[in-house]
């Protein structure tokens, strides 16, 4: 029997706040429902909305004594011609703001002091080095880019990791491919000066006919759930935060050896909301057309 579990609680008192702005993307990552090769009706949000749900948000903050981080993506955020005068809306009202970004844009000196000067936190998507990024995303060369991106952007920030913003993070999916370089992966993130590293294994929801080729297998999480602590240790002596516990870990493993684990409390609503490109908001972008 398969006992219910717990997501763990809230450490945070922070209320978090993801909303997916747009729908549009200039990559072909091919596990992705926003991929441009995906022919699919590509909206935004409502700006007005966008206001008014801000203006919510700092009531709530107001009232409640939380901080509100507001959590911007897409698709591909930087596609949104509104991103810069929302967001300097967003901070009017006193909400934290970041972003998660393919990274491409950042390229643009501009657009990466606006990241800069407005975000708490910018997280990148790269989910390996050379070809195994390339072949995921449907691109050539992409992770020299990246890294001249994300350094400019670590130097961009000063000495001192610990007291200044943005934090710098990066975001991998996890497949049957690029789990087998992750600690490498994990290793040069450092080198680069990132802050944080998070990952999350490939679904299948978006793009069915990708998942079963490329999903974790069962016999490579193991590994990889009993190198974890150790590699986390050798990473935070480097200053990089590799972002992952237990249960999470657990979770991944259920998932590849195709175990279903009940939930029994998922905490919703008490420190996130999801927001999509329609204006709906739920407890999680899974729960959204519920
Ligand atoms: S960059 Fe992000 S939104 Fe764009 S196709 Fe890739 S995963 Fe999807």
């Amino acid at each position: 029997m398969i006992k219910p579990t717990s997501f763990e609680a809230p450490t945070s008192d922070r209320f978090v706040v993801v909303v997916r702005v747009n729908t549009h993307c200039d990559l072909s990552c091919l596990y992705c429902g926003f991929s441009k090769d995906m022919h699919r009706r590509r909206r935004s949000i409502s700006v007005p909305s966008l206001i008014r749900f801000g203006e919510v948000l700092r009531e709530f903050q107001c009232d409640s004594n939380r901080k509100v981080l507001v959590s911007l993506l897409g698709g591909e955020p930087f596609q949104w011609h509104s991103l810069i005068p929302v967001s300097n809306q967003l901070l009017q009202f006193d909400l934290s703001l970041s972003v998660t970004t393919n990274g491409l844009a950042l390229e643009d000196e501009q657009t990466a002091r606006f990241a800069m000067d407005c975000m708490d936190e910018i997280t990148i998507s790269i989910d390996g080095l050379g070809d195994d990024h390339d072949r995921l995303r449907g691109g050539k060369g992409m992770v020299e880019g990246l890294e001249r991106i994300v350094r400019r952007l670590v130097s961009k920030r000063g000495p001192d990791r610990c007291q200044t913003k943005p934090r710098i993070r990066v975001n991998a999916v996890l497949t049957r491919h690029t789990i087998v370089g992750f600690e490498t992966f994990a290793h040069r993130m450092a080198d680069w000066g990132v802050d944080a590293l998070t990952f999350n294994q490939l679904g299948g929801n978006d793009r069915p006919e990708f998942y079963p080729e490329n999903r974790l297998l069962e016999d490579q999480v193991l590994p990889f759930t009993e190198r974890f602590p150790g590699l986390q240790q050798e990473l935070r002596e480097r200053g990089l935060d590799l972002c992952g516990s237990e249960s999470y870990l657990h979770r991944i493993a259920c998932t590849a050896r195709h175990q279903a684990i009940a939930i029994d409390d998922c905490f919703p609503a008490t420190h996130f909301l999801f927001v999509d490109e329609l204006g709906v908001a739920s407890p999680c972008s899974f729960t959204t057309d519920c």
